[in-house]
């Protein structure tokens, strides 16, 4: 497999970690104003319609660039909420629109998207369909040339900034996979609110929130990819999210990684620096392995879904093992900081950022009862 990239992605890459340190870096909390101006900044510098094709405003990379360039996000950005956010937008809401879209509704809605001019949702979960997420209750029912939807959707990233949502609704109750429909819904259509934004442990950067439909109706042609098929917009979302989010954490992995290093090179006990001590040299050497390993699952996945595959396997290896070292990580830089790390700090943050990475994009129980579906074993779907 060729992970190697081009000279311009890498130089891309270069130039968005440098940016990412400048402008995009932020609070560790959500203010709309300052979330905007670095959104329109993230749009103007080609990362929120990354993997878009270029006749739509993207930059028309594939899954191997965008990795590398979401790595390059989570490394220049401390924010690691706002890196999610622009992720979420890109792999959920704008590749299914990409992928499933009609000429008319990606001509409409994607070049809007990628300059950072607008904010996308994707809304599925529901508070009674999380891993089971084709138990959802939120229906649509046709009515003439409109859809009139009713639910509510939680946990929805972006929902308190969004101008659209991507949102997955029942309209064959007891079909179960082939009952759901996506819709592409603007925020201001009438019967659509949004909740206020949770308090998280972290990703604080991104806002998330519930979305209520209340008799909101919509014309038909804000279904995307046709009735029934929610499903494939949704597995098709996810094999991107898996997949190309994932490359923020491998970034902030990387910068938390370097600051580690250089503490360990300048805090100095017993007289040595603490770095001349096997017990943290080796700490440091296992926190390395964990990360490159992750890494080239990921990238592994990222070459399969590169070259069109089936990448469900390799994406869920991947997501489950980013996300564990990204929580091991976190971990393991707190500690090599003794009681410096339990303050406020790189370390504290990458580890609270990095509890959510193991159950949003589908949990991780949820990833190894999928490969296990795939060996054939394990509970068949329903
Ligand atoms: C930061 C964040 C952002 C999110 N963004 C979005 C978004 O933009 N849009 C959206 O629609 N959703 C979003 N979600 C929701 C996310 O997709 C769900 O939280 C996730 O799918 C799990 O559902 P649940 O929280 O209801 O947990 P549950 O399904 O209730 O699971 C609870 C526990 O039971 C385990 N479990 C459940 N079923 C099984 C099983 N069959 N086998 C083994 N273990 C099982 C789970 O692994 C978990 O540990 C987000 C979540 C987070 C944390």
């Amino acid at each position: 497999m060729n992970f190697e990239l081009s000279p311009e992605i890498t130089a891309m890459c270069e130039a968005v970690t440098g940016f990412a340190q400048r402008d995009l870096t932020g609070p560790d909390s959500f203010e709309p104003i300052d979330f905007r101006r670095r959104w329109e900044l993230a749009g103007k510098q080609g990362i929120l319609g990354a993997t878009v094709p270029t006749q739509y405003g993207g930059s028309g990379l594939d899954a191997v660039a965008a990795v590398a360039l979401m790595e390059a996000l989570g490394s220049g950005c401390a924010d690691t909420g706002f890196a999610f956010s622009a992720a979420a937008h890109l792999f959920a809401c704008l590749m299914p629109i990409t992928e499933f879209g009609t000429e008319e509704q990606c001509r409409h809605w994607l070049p809007r998207l990628c300059s950072g001019e607008l904010v996308a949702a994707h809304a599925i979960t529901e508070a009674e369909a999380g891993s089971d997420i084709f138990n959802m209750s939120a229906r649509a029912v046709r009515d003439g040339d409109h859809y009139v939807l009713n639910g509510t959707k939680v946990f929805t990233t972006n929902a308190p900034i969004a101008d659209v949502f991507l949102v997955q609704a029942v309209t064959s109750p007891g079909s179960g996979f082939f009952g759901v429909t996506a819709f592409l819904i603007g925020a201001a259509t009438p019967g659509l609110r949004v909740g206020p934004p949770y308090a998280k442990i972290g990703l604080r950067g991104s806002p998330t929130a519930e979305v209520h439909f209340a008799d909101c109706r919509v014309p038909a042609d804000c279904v995307l990819g046709g009735e029934g098929a929610g499903a494939s917009v949704f597995t098709g979302s996810m094999k991107w999210e898996r997949t190309c989010l994932f490359g923020i954490y491998l970034g902030a992995m990387r910068r938390v990684l370097d600051s580690t290093i250089v503490y360990a090179g300048e805090r100095v006990q017993f007289g040595s620096p603490i770095g001349e001590f096997q017990a943290v040299s080796h700490r440091i050497v296992d926190m390395l392995a964990r990360l490159e390993s992750a890494a080239l699952l990921l990238n592994k996945a990222a070459v399969e879904l590169s070259r069109g595959g089936n990448c469900e396997v390799s994406a869920g290896l991947a997501k489950i093992a980013v996300s564990e070292a990204a929580v091991q990580i976190g971990l393991d830089a707190i500690q090599l900081r003794g009681a410096l790390g339990v303050t406020a700090g790189d370390a504290e943050t990458l580890l609270r950022d990095a509890v959510p990475s193991r159950i949003f994009s589908g949990t991780n129980e949820i990833q190894k009862n999928n490969v296990a579906r795939a060996l054939g074993l394990g509970r068949k779907r329903r």
